[in-house]
């Protein structure tokens, strides 16, 4: 799994970030988590393939978080994209993707499948599963945990074969934990799983404007990754509380107290240019932290 920091400013764009956006690279497709303005170009240079993005997740309809939508279905039109595009999104998202691309007057080739997110699982594939739990925000606003499934253990296929049991259904109910008959003959998943080669799955969770709440911290429970937004540093407490965002270092009590393996703070407000000061506030609270850049990559 990789994760791409797209863009890491808030409200408006500065020379060094642009707004915020993070794309999660799993099994060669993408999955992209906000498209403001600028995210193109920041694809591009991430080498972040626009015809590989799978879905969009939305974590809510302010400008900052949005208004590149319509400009990448375009230049997805354009480059003869044929695969639909799931997007997810808070209440409103049907509504809010048909108004975007009738502003933009656009044709496209492509279906776009737009979904409202309920709290829990909202997307799963073979190998991973999306849930959205609800934000603290002016609007309604959403964040959304991306995790890679738990892999039980290895199937050992040439075990099977020597048991006589025939490739098909049967082996896949072995691999799912339940027990066999083959002629009436019960076989059970330990004669041909190898559980030592079990892992549990890596969990990213992206939390994006809210107030820090204990609202969300069982969905974000024990994340390897914890992405999530600091606007404001304690300084500015009272605008974060106006205008309901987090401060760095309340982000690094919601890491210290979800148990996160990792903090990574984005969604900089543009006055807050000091990096490490950003950090050093963060870890007053939880240490393993660090302050995304534009374009900054992390394998998982
Ligand atoms: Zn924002
Ligand atoms: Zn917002």
């Amino acid at each position: 799994m990789k994760i791409v920091f797209l863009g890491t400013s808030c409200s408006n764009p500065t020379v060094e970030r642009n707004l915020s956006a993070t794309a999660i690279q799993f099994e060669g497709k993408w999955f992209l988590f906000d498209c403001p303005e600028g995210t193109q170009r920041q694809m591009m240079q991430s080498g972040v393939s626009y015809m590989k993005v799978q879905a969009i997740f939305f974590s809510h309809f302010h400008a900052d978080h949005f208004l590149g939508f319509p400009g990448l279905v375009a230049t997805m039109s354009m480059h003869g994209r044929d695969a639909p595009l799931y997007v997810f999104g808070p209440k409103g998202t049907e509504e809010q993707i048909r108004k975007s691309l009738n502003l933009a007057m656009m044709r496209k080739d492509f279906e776009i499948i737009a979904k409202e997110a309920r709290r829990g699982k909202i997307y799963e594939e073979e190998k991973c599963i999306v849930e959205a739990f609800p934000l603290k925000h002016e609007v309604p606003c959403i964040g959304f945990v991306f995790k890679e499934k738990d892999k039980a253990g290895e199937f050992q296929r040439k075990k099977a074969l020597d048991l006589k049991i025939p490739e098909g259904p049967l082996w896949s109910k072995l691999q799912k934990g339940l027990a066999v008959k083959v002629d009436g003959k019960v076989f059970k998943p330990e004669e041909v799983m190898d559980f030592s080669k079990g892992r549990l799955g890596k969990k990213v969770s992206i939390v994006m404007d809210t107030l820090p709440s204990e609202s969300y911290f069982d969905e974000i429970m024990n994340s390897d990754i914890l992405v999530h937004e600091s606007a404001f540093l304690e300084n500015q407490k009272e605008r974060a509380r106006e205008t309901k965002h987090s401060t760095a270092f309340e982000a690094g009590q919601v890491a210290e107290k979800t148990r996160a393996k990792q903090l990574v703070l984005t969604h900089l407000s543009p006055r807050n240019k000091d990096n490490e000061q950003i950090e050093n506030e963060a870890r007053q609270a939880f240490a393993n932290v660090i302050v995304a850049k534009d374009l900054m990559e992390m394998e998982i």
